[in-house]
């Protein structure tokens, strides 16, 4: 026993020396991680070269779901979770039988936490990188929603021609010279495609802009700070009605809401 707080304290220490912000906790849960001292040390170790703590777990909660990440998919971040409060409030009937369509699912986090409270929804998971879908599409069976969730290869919407009630998406928004501020923890381990959104953090909204307008159904958008006016005058301009931005729980405009208003078909002549 104190021989443990002996180890917890030495490696608290040392995660303090390497700059992380909640050494004790960090110790604490990796040492609940790894339970032995051998492979604690090597926890510690690879922390306190910066490596993010749910890539040494291999897991993060998410909507009070336990989600498998790894190198390659962008971790789950609480702010996120404003996305699924604003489904919510949008579609308050929970029996709805809701098409969700998610775009860059990453870990899936998004489209499972949505379809965990709709139980007659399906959804669609579409994600570029190989390495994120092996991810998303474990997750889908380990919280028992495979027979409702597909996850498929894909650039954004370009292969898709169905309708969908619910378009959720967190794109890559923080802009290239922005991206050296980041944290090493963001900067060095997580995937640059993931964060990347160009020289004004904008690009994947303008991108994907048109294919919410053709495919929704509501669109939510997540951004980063201060695009919300910026996001809703491009999502106007693809034809979108914009209906609201939703704060996350620092009060910053985080999701967009948009409805989509397809141009009626020709009548036939
Ligand atoms: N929220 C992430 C961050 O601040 C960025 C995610 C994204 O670009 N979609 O690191």
């Amino acid at each position: 026993m104190s021989d443990e707080r002996e180890i917890l304290r030495a490696a608290s220490a040392r995660l303090a020396a390497a700059g992380v912000d909640n050494p004790r906790l960090e110790a604490r849960v990796l040492w609940e991680a790894a339970r032995d001292p051998a492979p604690f040390e090597s926890f510690i170790a690879r922390r306190e070269k910066r490596e993010p703590v749910a890539y040494i777990t291999g897991h993060k909660e998410f909507w009070s779901l336990d989600f498998q990440v790894g190198p390659g998919v962008l971790i789950p971040r609480p702010d996120t979770e404003t996305m699924i409060e604003s489904v919510l409030t949008e579609f308050p009937d929970r029996a709805a039988k809701l098409r969700v369509l998610d775009l860059g699912t990453g870990s899936g986090c998004i489209l499972a936490a949505v379809l965990s409270e709709y139980p007659n929804a399906t959804g669609l998971g579409v994600e570029a990188s190989d390495t994120a879908r092996a991810i998303a599409t474990a997750n889908m069976e380990r919280l028992r929603l495979g027979t409702r969730a597909e996850i498929r290869p894909g650039n954004w919407a370009e292969a898709l021609d169905e309708r969908f009630d619910v378009i959720v998406t967190n794109p890559p928004y923080i802009s290239t010279a922005d991206i050296a501020t980041l944290e090493p923890d963001v900067r060095e381990y997580e995937p640059f495609g993931a964060l990347d959104g160009g020289p004004d953090g904008l690009d994947a909204v303008r991108a994907l802009a048109p294919e919410l307008n053709r495919l929704g159904g509501t669109s939510f958008v997540e951004i980063g700070i201060g695009q919300a006016d910026s996001t809703a005058e491009i999502l106007s301009a693809a034809g979108l009605h914009v209906l609201r931005a939703a704060k996350d729980l620092s009060g910053i405009s985080r999701i967009v809401i948009a409805q989509s208003q397809p141009l009626p078909k020709k009548e036939l002549e």
